[in-house]
């Protein structure tokens, strides 16, 4: 009886392993490469109009996805999905990271990507008066180049994922890939977030708060802060907490709070 050997990988997937090994270009090549897709993107996309853009749309990474296949890995990206879903998210509620790759495997066993960018990190930053941006070790001069920054870490991500099934971009191997294929020089970013964009307004954990509610001025310690800040109002009516007070929780957007001078008094609650 005649055995057939065991079964390696895919061919479209050890294409895409060789070619990342292989993959040599002078720094000059790359940046043009890179220069060409952030062209393309203000040329082709419905929404980034301009290097600082207001909106953005899932087709827009979707389109990043091609040109960097295309550029980057001669479409042998597309080619060893083999048909396997990717999908494009924009995530507004990321507090920290610039973007996530997630590998899906499904009850029936069938595997599926998503490459999510996180939108409100871009939009966050890249104001009149901000300070530098740096996402994987290079300056970022617009809000582009920062998404265009994500978008290669997170293909990164995927590519190895696809052809070795594990990614970590704390290793060598991510690293090496990274600044070969796009000149990075770092995993890291220093993206402006929510935390940051609050303590510079004056607004920070612990700190007194006024804003209007429904037509009312209130008053209230800062107990939170994600993509709004959860201050914390006295109310009779409302929850109590470990200083034996009732408050009241209000979810509120950072720019909408105005910071007022302390009251020696009232400490404040710790959580509850
Ligand atoms: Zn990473």
């Amino acid at each position: 009886m005649m055995m057939s050997p065991a079964p390696g990988p895919a061919p479209a997937r050890s294409a895409l392993a060789e070619a990342i090994v292989a993959f040599r270009l002078p720094d000059e090549l790359i940046r043009k490469h890179i220069h060409e897709i952030h062209q393309g993107v203000l040329a082709h996309s419905r929404y980034i109009r301009e290097a600082n853009f207001t909106s953005i749309h899932r087709g827009d990474l979707e389109f990043l996805f091609g040109a960097y296949d295309e550029r980057f890995f001669t479409g042998l990206c597309l080619r060893a999905l083999e048909g396997r879903r990717i999908r494009f998210r924009l995530a507004t509620r990321m507090t920290n990271a610039g973007g996530k790759t997630t590998r899906f495997l499904s009850r029936t066993g069938d595997v599926s990507y998503e490459i999510a960018i996180a939108c409100n990190l871009l939009f966050d930053g890249f104001g009149d008066r901000d300070r530098s941006i740096r996402v994987c070790g290079l300056d970022c001069n617009d809000r582009l180049e920062a998404l265009q920054r994500i978008f290669e870490h997170e293909l990164v991500h995927l590519v190895e994922q696809l052809c070795w099934e594990t990614s970590n971009c704390a290793a060598a191997r991510f690293q090496d890939i990274a600044a070969r294929h796009f000149l990075h020089r770092a995993h890291t970013h220093n993206l402006v977030t929510r935390r940051e964009r609050a303590a510079d307004s004056g607004i920070r954990l612990g700190s007194r708060v006024t804003f209007v509610f429904e037509g009312q001025r209130l008053t209230g310690r800062v107990n939170r802060i994600t993509k709004r800040a959860t201050v914390l109002v006295q109310d009779g009516e409302g929850q109590q907490y470990s200083n034996g007070l009732r408050y009241r929780a209000y979810y509120v957007p950072i720019g909408l709070l105005e910071p007022v001078a302390e009251d020696a008094s009232d400490r404040g609650p710790t959580s509850s």
